[in-house]
């Protein structure tokens, strides 16, 4: 751990945003491109991590049913996540390695929005920056109707994903003060995923 606690010795990437917004397509870009200009990156699906456990306990039977478990069951799988990502990456990554992390701020539960990265969480991963991936709410209901390979019906339409992206806005920047990290917007802009990736590579660079 470097800077007295406050930073692991690897750096940390948190990436937001509202489900739809292409953050899972964003990072399998910026996985190309981080190769090809020698930076060293382990990108971790928070959602996986929480998933795996859950499938292990035969819970759920997809992703897009964790965020209606009963809340207590949600915290757990969240604890246990934020600590299995950084455990596998203390094992991959040195002083010279990002973990990228692909997360949500917010999470709409059946219960209420549901902080993604509390005190707990980031107790784990103390990012040194929160990115949040953005584009307009029209184009976010449009990516999330033609993706019929998960289920995001409950985030309401267009109107739905205008409220949430408000909303996590804020919380990534609620987030962001516990341990000192930046926070940067990053448009994921139609048709243009690998130049958010791009954006979001220059970032990382200047951590
Ligand atoms: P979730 O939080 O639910 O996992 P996500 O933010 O990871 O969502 P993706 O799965 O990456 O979202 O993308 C959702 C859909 O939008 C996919 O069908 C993807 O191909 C598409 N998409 C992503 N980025 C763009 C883009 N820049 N232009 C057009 N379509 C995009
Ligand atoms: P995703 O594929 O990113 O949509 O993740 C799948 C699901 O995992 C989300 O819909 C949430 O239910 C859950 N999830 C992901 N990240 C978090 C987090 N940081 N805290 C709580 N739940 C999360
Ligand atoms: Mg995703």
């Amino acid at each position: 751990m470097a800077a007295d606690g406050l930073r692991h010795e690897f750096k940390v990437v948190v990436v937001t945003g509202v489900p739809g917004v292409g953050k899972t397509t964003v990072l399998s870009e910026l996985a190309k491109i981080a190769e090809s200009r020698g930076v060293k990156i382990k990108v971790s699906n928070f959602g996986t991590y929480m998933l795996e456990t859950a499938l292990k306990e035969g819970i759920v039977d997809d992703r897009d049913k964790i965020r209606t478990l009963p809340l207590r069951k949600q915290l757990e799988l969240q604890r246990l996540a934020a600590q299995a990502i950084v455990r596998d990456a203390a094992r991959e990554l040195g002083s010279d390695g990002v973990l990228i992390v692909d997360t949500h701020a917010l999470v709409k539960t059946s219960a209420g929005y549901w902080p993604g990265l509390p005190r707990h969480v980031l107790d784990e991963l103390k990012p040194d920056m929160i990115a949040v991936i953005e584009a307009s709410p029209e184009e976010i209901a449009a990516r999330q109707a033609r993706d019929r390979s998960r289920y995001r019906a409950d985030m309401g339409g267009v109107e739905g994903v205008r409220r949430l992206l408000e909303e996590a806005r804020t919380a990534s920047i609620a987030s962001a003060v516990h341990y000192a990290s930046t926070v940067a917007f990053i448009e994921n802009r139609e048709g243009k995923a690998s130049e958010a990736a791009m954006q979001l590579l220059q970032l990382i660079e200047k951590l």
